[in-house]
């Protein structure tokens, strides 16, 4: 038996009727979204907060992803790898580190001068910025 939720429910174009939990959510630092069962459709459920440099505060301006789904080690392994790869062959695209997060997990490798500092992340609170955006 399962007691039922007064969970938030979204229609897909597909014509399901989801409902969801903060463990269905997923973001691209944009959006927030839900990805449909059904067809496999990603539906973007809100923008972002608008936190600012000025009005962040935690945890208030954070999204708890302690819900979030729930990474394996295999797959958090490979992520360290992907990432300690990523700076061996000199790649910088976010400067002298890399990161992959996603679900409960995130994963961040800094590069120092003679060691690689690797950080593992579960259940962790991570909010955006907009860099661009102007101060309202
Ligand atoms: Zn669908």
């Amino acid at each position: 038996m399962r007691i039922l939720e007064d969970l938030p429910q979204i229609k897909c174009d597909c014509g399901a009727t989801l409902e969801y939990g903060s463990s269905d959510i997923w973001n691209d630092g944009m959006m927030l979204y839900v990805t449909c069962p059904r067809c496999n459709r990603n539906i973007a459920i809100e923008e972002m907060d608008s936190v600012t440099i000025n009005n962040i505060s935690f945890p208030e301006s954070f999204h708890d992803f302690s819900q979030g789904k729930k990474i394996s080690d295999e797959r958090t392994t490979i992520w360290v790898k992907e990432c300690l790869k990523k700076l061996e062959n000199g790649c910088e695209d976010f400067g002298t580190y890399q990161f992959m997060s996603s679900g409960d997990t995130f994963v961040i490798v800094c590069k120092f001068e003679d060691e690689y500092e690797i950080t593992v992340g579960k259940k962790n609170y991570t909010t955006y910025i907009d860099r661009y955006k102007e101060e309202q």
